[in-house]
């Protein structure tokens, strides 16, 4: 048997067996590679060959060109070279990404994969769904993507698509990873080939003759096609370009304006973006009304949506998209931040969002109470954390809602203490000034815990929500219960729904509480609307 033919024998048959368990694992991550890597290195080591282990700190740097074929417009031709001395255990593989935010890419959209080695001479490939292997070094490489496959809603948003000659390449899931994760941002040059009268759009900066330099493959995107319009404007130092492919029935002005409001409001309470070049992509697939999905990636936000049927629920759902996704330019996307803390800034969006919708006048102080206890009527004993862990296998609206109720109680919490001077908004300007301009990355779980103990008022709901592995509901709702006592607010249940609402009877402390909260905003509303 010879060396190739023994690596494939031992792949086939273990991967097999092993195939359902690799399946559930890939789903718990977001950008992962395949727990078969590990059965490949295994491999190396039976046949002889040296691993290292990983402790090699060098970026694994790339040119590569994409190109697509008019003729062929839903594929991508991906070839390139390693322009950086790879360790010997990373440098006969190529790895391709398994997943990406819960979207589980098939492997078989890979095709025609080949190398050289720095000979020039082509090198013979093992194939697994994930990877390629050679025995020798790979230096260059190229193979085919299907982009057919991936187009989804929710894929729409977070994977790479080709469709209709309109589409996105997120460099993230179609040029090679590194065969076990560093974390390391990894970087590339990327020369791109496109059909005549094709345009492209992202935040990267232009290189020599055309090239495209992405400082971060991970968190890039590129929007290719003929089927996007854009604008541009600018809030404070930073340009924002609007790319929107679809028709829809808000007008592309609409976007535009109510982006920039949003995006002012945001800069006066948590301070300046500064990343300068940021893109916005609103993006109508042809699916069911109300459907959509979204991802805010590095300094581009992309959301894929549907529309509703009368114009002013379609305005209303896009001003909600955006004052979401928008917030994550900032956090976590603006600050050197690593790890897994999406309980913190999926809980913040969420209710920053609301307090904006409601000093906007978009809603009313009455549909925010109603959306809040919406939030608590999803019990669960699991804390922040641990959900922030299973996000991906099924708790992601248990995280959300829970980080959202969490998010409401620092904000009374703080409001209550420091009789109006503080609020969930300081929280978010103190995580921002501190990590934005940071060079290394800080673990984001640690940074966000500092932060939250620094104040005695929130250490009993960090406690009871975030840190606890499994917290008790009813130990948790009587923090929160004093909180609302003190805000004026009552929490009851009805049909298995919780609701608060104002009680009828208030002192003085507890109006100021509310007004904070933007109680004024619902009295103006209805007051403008006599
Ligand atoms: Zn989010």
């Amino acid at each position: 048997m010879t060396l190739i033919r023994l690596i494939q024998f031992l792949i086939l048959n273990i991967t097999s067996e092993q195939s359902g368990q690799v399946k559930q694992e890939s789903m718990r991550r977001s950008l992962v590679m395949s727990k078969k890597f590990q059965l490949v290195r295994l491999f190396f080591g039976v046949l002889g060959l040296t691993l290292q282990f990983f402790t090699f700190a060098a970026a694994q740097e790339m040119n590569v060109t994409l190109s697509i074929d008019e003729k062929r417009p839903y594929e991508l031709t991906v070839t390139g070279s390693f322009k950086q001395e790879r360790p010997l255990n990373e440098s006969h593989v190529l790895a391709f990404a398994e997943n990406v935010a819960g979207v589980v890419l098939p492997a078989e959209r890979i095709s025609k994969p080949y190398a050289r080695d720095d000979q020039g001479n082509a090198l013979q490939l093992v194939t697994t769904p994930r990877c390629c292997i050679a025995l020798g070094k790979i230096v260059d490489f190229s193979y085919i993507v299907d982009l057919r496959s991936t187009y989804r809603l929710r894929d729409a948003a977070h994977v790479s698509w080709l469709k209709d000659q309109t589409g996105v390449l997120m460099l993230g899931d179609l040029l090679p990873q590194e065969f076990k994760p560093t974390g390391k941002i990894r970087n590339a040059t990327v020369n791109l080939e496109l059909p005549n009268g094709w345009k492209h759009f992202s935040t990267a900066r232009q290189g020599p003759s055309g090239t495209l330099v992405i400082s971060d493959l991970d968190y890039s995107a590129i929007f290719v096609g003929t089927g996007w319009r854009s604008s541009q404007f600018e809030v404070e130092r930073n340009r924002f370009t609007v790319v929107t492919g679809g028709n829809f029935q808000v007008s592309y002005d609409e976007i535009d304006s109510r982006s920039r409001a949003i995006l002012l409001d945001y800069s006066r309470l948590f301070g300046e973006l500064s990343g300068g070049n940021y893109l916005i992509a609103v993006y109508r697939p042809n699916l069911a009304t109300g459907e959509w999905a979204a991802d805010t990636r590095g300094r581009t936000a992309l959301i894929a949506t549907t529309e509703m049927p009368f114009k002013s629920q379609t305005l209303q759902q896009l001003d909600e998209q955006l004052r979401h996704e928008l917030f994550h330019f900032w956090i976590p996307n603006g600050v050197s931040l690593s790890g897994r803390y999406d309980w913190f800034y999926e809980g913040f969006a969420l209710y920053s969002s609301l307090r904006l919708a409601v000093r906007s006048n978009t809603i009313r102080f009455d549909d925010m109470l109603d959306t809040l206890g919406r939030a608590f009527s999803v019990e669960t004993s699991t804390g922040l954390i641990q959900l922030t862990k299973e996000r991906y296998g099924g708790s992601e609206r248990e995280l959300y809602a829970k980080g959202l109720a969490f998010a409401f109680l620092c904000d009374l919490a703080l409001n209550i203490s420091s009789k109006g001077k503080r609020s969930s908004d300081t929280l978010v300007r103190e995580l921002y000034q501190t990590y934005s301009d940071r060079a290394e990355r800080t673990d984001g779980n640690e940074a966000v815990l500092k932060l939250l103990n620094s104040y005695p008022e929130l250490r009993p709901i960090v406690g009871e929500y975030v840190t606890e592995t499994k917290g008790r509901p009813d130990k948790q709702l009587i923090h929160a219960a004093s909180l609302f006592d003190n805000s004026g607010l009552d929490l009851m249940t009805s049909n298995g729904i919780k609701k608060l609402s104002v009680r009828s009877k208030l002192n003085s402390r507890q109006k100021a509480i509310l007004d904070k909260l933007g109680y004024n905003s619902w009295r103006k509303l209805v007051k403008d609307s006599k």
